[in-house]
């Protein structure tokens, strides 16, 4: 596996993996704590590759666990403390782990082991002198990681990602990025359970650079944000465009800030020309890149610099040009390609596409399927995404169904409204994107009760968002929810989500 012959590869000298808040941990480190962990883990499992939970946000020592993992043949899946414990539930009982890295708040589970900081050191101090051969590492058509991204059933999918496919991602982001093993400083701002943050960890891994991490506690802190970005010498810069947008709202980002920044990559929703066209006044030294990808595809499969020409062109910025190793195929309801400039739904073929989702052989059918690059047959995936290409460059326009990207997150609405219909006394839910300049602001959630109550409508919303986010993440919580008496229909006897739109 070539990340963790990266890791080794730096192992013996005296530079930064990953710094977090000031504390930070070597490449040393990195390798010997990771090969503790994963002669721990296969004692544990013996033979048995069941995947691994690590549930944290930042902390360094996650990253031990996750290259533990893989260097003890099993994938790893990372939870983000923004998942609430019913949703950390949900996942267990899907994975059925026997190990949980626990870095949040504290949980118990039936057979599941929790290695919590203390427990972690105590295994690190008992291994740390043994080496584990690289015949355990993960391989080939083996999973990696396994991400939980929002599923329209209201219960989180899996997506399988293997060692294959992260070094076909790894293997083309690194060079395009410029990193190269001199010691550049990468952002690793995007919580482990969103694909974004494999931008970061792996290229910056493998090439010999650090990480520097953005916590929770940072991001929830401006003035603080900021006087870590001063002082992060960051040459690489990866994130959503809402999270950079915001940054934008202070005058003091700009390049004086980061004045070693080469390239800024933005991936996982749409770069609005007006934030491309500041960053690019605010960061004349840097580059602007707008990148595309789903989970199933590993990150990104496409991307393009943006230019001024770009902006200035009256169509949406393209979200790039496919990988080398990939094609992308645009095509009609019927599934036949399309020609040039036309707009159809966007299908990706090739080494980065995963093997689907876990355990979940009725979703990975409906969308992943197999096809040829030059007569070479290849995993395929079906993004649920339109677009059209022209002159090589692939022009995203929306989705097909009822997923959206809110400040970079994905979330199937109808994951928000089956988790509102667990909600005591709640007869039926709709939940409707809110827009404003052509993006999404916010999500407005609309009930209907069981039985009514005296309840103004503030103090329903608020109990029901109260008791929602017993089960999702607060960023999947609409902003208000309001109830209603009856949901108007259309012919077809389902909620006619136009006319409630009109009506609110
Ligand atoms: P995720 O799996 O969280 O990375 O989300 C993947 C989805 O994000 C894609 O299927 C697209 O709908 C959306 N997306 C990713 N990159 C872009 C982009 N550059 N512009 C617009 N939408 C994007």
């Amino acid at each position: 596996m070539k990340i963790i012959e990266g890791i080794k590869k730096y192992a013996n000298t005296d530079r930064i993996a990953i710094i977090c808040e000031g504390e930070k941990l070597s490449y040393n480190e990195l390798d010997k704590y990771s090969e503790a962990i994963a002669i721990y883990l296969k004692s544990i499992h013996g033979e048995e590759n069941t995947p691994i939970l690590v549930y944290g946000n930042k902390e360094n020592m996650m990253m031990p666990c996750m290259i533990g993992a893989l260097k003890s043949g099993r994938a790893y899946v990372p939870l983000d403390t923004s998942f609430p414990i019913d949703r950390v539930k949900t996942v267990t009982e899907e994975v059925n782990p026997k190990v949980l890295f626990n870095f949040g708040e504290e949980v118990e589970f039936e057979d599941v082991i929790v290695i919590n900081k203390e427990k972690l050191e105590d295994i690190i101090n008992e291994y740390k002198e043994k080496s584990i051969s690289s015949e355990n590492w993960v391989k080939e058509d083996e999973n990696a990681y396994i991400l939980f991204t929002s599923g329209s059933t209201g219960k989180p999918k899996g997506v399988q990602i293997s060692s294959n496919n992260l070094d076909s991602f790894v293997n083309w982001m690194s060079p395009y990025l410029k990193i190269d093993g001199s010691e550049k400083v990468m952002m690793n701002q995007a919580a482990y359970s969103f694909d974004l943050s494999v931008t970061s960890i792996y290229p910056a891994l493998v090439n010999g650079s650090t990480l520097f991490s953005i916590s929770k506690k940072v991001l929830a802190d401006y003035k603080l944000l900021f006087s870590e970005l001063k002082e992060s010498n960051m040459s690489v810069w990866v994130s959503t465009p809402s999270f950079a947008g915001v940054c934008l709202s202070d005058s003091s980002f700009n390049q004086e800030m980061m004045p070693n920044l080469e390239s800024m990559i933005f991936i996982g929703e749409v770069l609005p020309k007006n934030v491309a066209k500041e960053l690019m006044e605010r960061f004349p030294n840097t580059r602007v890149i707008n990148g595309y990808g789903p989970t199933e595809a590993t990150v990104g499969v496409s991307v393009n610099d943006i230019t001024l020409e770009f902006i200035e062109d009256e169509k949406s910025l393209p979200v790039g040009y496919p990988m080398d190793n990939c094609k992308i195929k645009i095509v009609d309801e019927n599934g036949i390609e399309v020609e040039s400039g036309q707009k159809g739904e966007i299908m990706i073929i090739g080494p980065s596409v995963s093997k689907g989702y876990f355990n979940n052989k009725e979703k990975t059918d409906e969308v992943f399927y197999f096809d040829e690059i030059n007569g070479v047959k290849h995993r395929a995936y079906k993004t649920g995404d339109m677009g059209h290409m022209l002159e090589g460059r692939i022009y995203y326009s929306g989705r097909v169904d009822f997923q959206v990207k809110l400040n970079g997150y994905r979330i199937e609405i109808e994951d928000i409204e089956n988790n509102l219909r667990k909600v005591n006394n709640i007869k039926n839910a709709v939940v409707m994107p809110i827009y404003k300049n052509d993006k999404i602001a916010y999500l407005k959630g609309i009930v209907q009760l069981k039985e009514k109550n005296e309840l103004s409508n503030i103090k329903n919303g608020t109990l029901i968002k109260k008791e929602l986010s017993k089960y999702l993440p607060q960023y999947m919580i609409p902003r208000n929810v309001t109830v209603i008496d009856e949901f108007p229909m259309n012919t077809n006897g389902k909620i006619d989500r136009k006319k409630l739109m009109a009506e609110l």
